[in-house]
């Protein structure tokens, strides 16, 4: 939304906001039912003011109100104060927050004080998790380990896991419960068992690795 236009919008919806609350809301022994629709417009009137507060860029500025606090002078809205909503455009590519990496050398006591960001999206069916957090201390199974600072994202796809941190990229295929799970580089595995893995290398002449194909559903060579 243009500048202007945001401004006059702004405008006029604080004007129906205090003719409610000053006409309907102001009067203390006002009850009833009709009490409750008057407050119920002027409920939804702000979450009209939180959706275009959105769109306002603080392009003018803070004023200082009480108790030290400053609000936008096009919008009001108070600095530093954390939204509720996001703005998306339909249309483009969507931006939601910042890369954020840990930020501190720091161990700290627990997983909440060391969190940094722990949010998810469920973008079109697909779901993508971001969990950055410094090193914290944690017990499990009776011995307290320190958990390094990391930040994994993880996506989620018809059943398939692929995350990825500072030092691995792991992907989870077709994970059947109670069965064991083992490991091993290519080299320390038997080629009749290694033929059976739906996966293809890319390389360089140099043999570089480059990444890797995994056919969903294939079974390799037997
Ligand atoms: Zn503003």
């Amino acid at each position: 939304m243009e500048k202007a236009h945001l401004r006059k919008e702004l405008k006029k919806l604080f004007k129906s906001m205090d003719f409610v609350s000053k006409k309907f809301l102001a009067d203390e022994k006002a009850a009833g039912k009709d009490f409750q629709i008057y407050f119920n417009i002027y409920q939804q009137l702000g979450l009209a003011w939180e959706f275009l507060g959105l769109q306002c860029g603080h392009w003018d500025g803070y004023k200082k109100i009480k108790a030290g606090k400053e609000a936008c002078k096009t919008c009001g809205k108070i600095k530093g104060v954390a939204e509720s909503y996001c703005l998306l455009p339909k249309t483009g590519e969507k931006i939601i927050g910042r890369k954020s990496q840990p930020d501190s050398d720091k161990t700290f006591e627990n997983k909440k004080e060391a969190a940094i960001l722990h949010d998810t999206i469920n973008f079109h069916g697909a779901l993508l998790k971001v969990d950055v957090h410094n090193s914290y201390k944690s017990s499990m199974v009776g011995h307290e380990i320190n958990i390094a600072a990391e930040r994994i994202v993880e996506l989620k796809e018809s059943g398939i896991t692929c995350s990825v941190d500072q030092h691995l990229i792991h992907v989870t295929v077709d994970r059947k419960k109670g069965k064991i799970k083992y490991g091993g580089f290519p080299w320390e595995i038997q080629s009749k068992h290694l033929k059976k893995f739906p996966v293809i290398f890319d390389y360089d002449d140099d043999y570089n690795f480059l990444g890797l194909s995994i056919f969903k559903g294939a079974k390799g060579k037997s």
